[in-house]
């Protein structure tokens, strides 16, 4: 199936699992679903393309990762999903996740709007260019600043959608540490590596979304919604995945319609936050 031109992605992620996003929610109309697209890395994850109020959008649940497709190189779900973006011409992406909180200050259903990250992964890919190349894709080599790796515009769209939603606190900014997984930190890890870091939410999919959305040229803004607090952090007594199955039947719709919020006011064509700008050809090749 070929692949379409669009220019706006939502990434699925924790956060808006079981909420019906995006086909759940009046307003948005769906154009194609289930679209399985070829790759230089295997066949991608299932895409739907729908618009709402006019505005078409591609969407992949839960960063484009399946039981065949895992996020780790080599072959990885964003290498995939991030060629599709790339060929469908892709300029503004909203990502999102579950996160556990590392700051003392942060309670399950606080939603964070990060204005930055610290990348503590081991196994992803670091560039789609060069995992293009080993392909024998012939790609231009970009080099690129992330000194404003996520968007501006795109993140007060979702600080108001998550208002708008009836998160009972927002933040519009905070630095996500990125953790490889699968599995949870142990309380040591939360204490020395994030909160005396000065990290405020732990989570595992950031990485390497925000670097490849600069790569291809795209704005990339993410919503983290606290579900847990870090191990440690104010009581190790939490009940594990019965909690959260609760917490997301409480809480996942309210974060898609926060998405949702931000795309039926985001201008696909605005280019007034610069984030297009701090890209460029690199002289390496
Ligand atoms: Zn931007």
């Amino acid at each position: 199936m070929s692949i379409p031109v669009v220019k706006v992605a939502v990434i699925g992620g924790s956060a808006i699992i079981g909420s019906g996003f995006p086909v759940e929610f009046s307003g948005v109309e769906v154009i194609e679903d289930d679209m399985t697209h070829d790759t230089p890395f295997g066949p991608s994850a299932p895409f739907t393309h729908a618009s709402v109020d006019g505005l078409e959008f591609l969407y992949v649940p839960f960063h484009g990762i399946t039981p065949e497709i895992r996020n780790t190189e080599p072959d990885s779900a964003s290498e995939r999903l991030f060629y599709v973006l790339l060929r469908a011409g892709v300029k503004k992406i909203i990502g999102c996740a579950l996160c556990g909180s590392t700051n003392r200050l942060l309670d399950p259903a606080d939603v964070v709007i990060p204005d930055g990250f610290v990348d503590y992964t081991t196994k992803r890919a670091q560039s789609l260019t060069r995992s293009l190349r080993a392909k024998g894709v012939e790609t231009e080599s970009i080099m690129y600043r992330l000194h404003q790796a996520l968007c501006p515009t795109l993140s007060s769209l979702l600080v108001e959608g998550s208002k708008e939603a009836g998160f009972p606190r927002v933040f519009s900014r905070g630095t996500v540490g990125v953790a490889e997984g699968p599995r949870l930190e142990s309380p040591s890890e939360i204490r020395l590596r994030y909160t005396e870091a000065g990290i405020d939410v732990v989570t595992m999919n950031l990485v390497p979304e925000v670097y490849f959305a600069r790569e291809i040229g795209a704005c990339y803004a993410a919503l983290e919604l606290v579900s847990n607090y870090g191990e440690g952090l104010v009581s190790t007594e939490w009940s594990g995945p019965e909690a959260f199955k609760e917490f997301q039947r409480r809480w996942a719709r309210p974060s898609a319609e926060a998405i949702l919020w931000a795309l039926r006011r985001l201008d696909p064509d605005d280019d007034g936050c610069g984030c297009s700008t701090h890209r460029w050809r690199s002289i390496i090749t």
